[in-house]
């Protein structure tokens, strides 16, 4: 290590770059199950691989609910903020108490993200553009228990007990990627034309 200050990642990150994907409880089996958006074919569905559940959501409310407290979030309704998934409120898998509050994390990218900016010391504003509000993005919504450096931590330590859920649960380690980057594997068309 150079011993150059490490740094927040600066681009621009809200919450629903990580909505893609919820790892959480299987209400049957408590295994760790995948909650992911609608994909065209079907509507947004909590899939487990351990005991096989697939369920389906139906949305019964408008918008988007932002609130800490899942126990208060309706049914139907997306909600996020609080650490269960955004469509079932189901409990995230990555979740931990940590400093009397809880740390949680959608899933594996999601984690990545928050190692990255809590182990930062340089934690200047991302650039943005000027069409994005400032509060909008991640970093600056995080809560301030969090950013304390004194804190910093226990926040690694429970950030190090999420990321052996993350291995409990049968997935691969994390990495942060931003999914609009991500142009998607390429599908070969078949038949390879000659060159000539
Ligand atoms: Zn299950």
């Amino acid at each position: 290590m150079s011993g150059t200050a490490k740094k927040a990642p600066r681009q621009p990150v809200t919450l629903l770059d990580f909505v893609d994907e919820f790892l959480v409880v299987c209400p049957r089996c408590a295994l760790c199950a995948v909650v992911r958006p609608s994909s065209g074919e079907h509507p947004p569905r909590l899939t487990c691989t351990g005991c096989g559940l697939v369920r389906e959501w139906e949305s019964r409310r408008k918008g988007i609910l932002t609130s800490a407290d899942p126990s208060r979030w309706p049914v139907g309704q997306y909600a996020v903020g609080g650490a269960a998934d955004a469509y079932f409120h189901e409990p995230l898998w990555l979740a931990t108490p940590c400093l009397g509050e809880t740390l949680w994390a959608t899933n594996a990218r999601h984690l990545a993200f928050l190692r990255q900016y809590v182990e930062a010391t340089d934690r200047r504003a991302p650039e943005r553009a000027d069409t994005e509000p400032r509060n909008s993005t991640l970093a600056s919504r995080l809560p301030r228990w969090l950013k304390l450096a004194k804190n910093r931590a226990a926040v690694l330590a429970a950030i190090a007990t999420l990321e052996a859920k993350l291995g409990a649960g049968g997935r691969s380690p994390p990495r942060y990627e931003n999914p609009r980057s991500d142009g998607g594997p390429s599908l070969s068309s078949g038949g390879a034309r000659p060159r000539s």
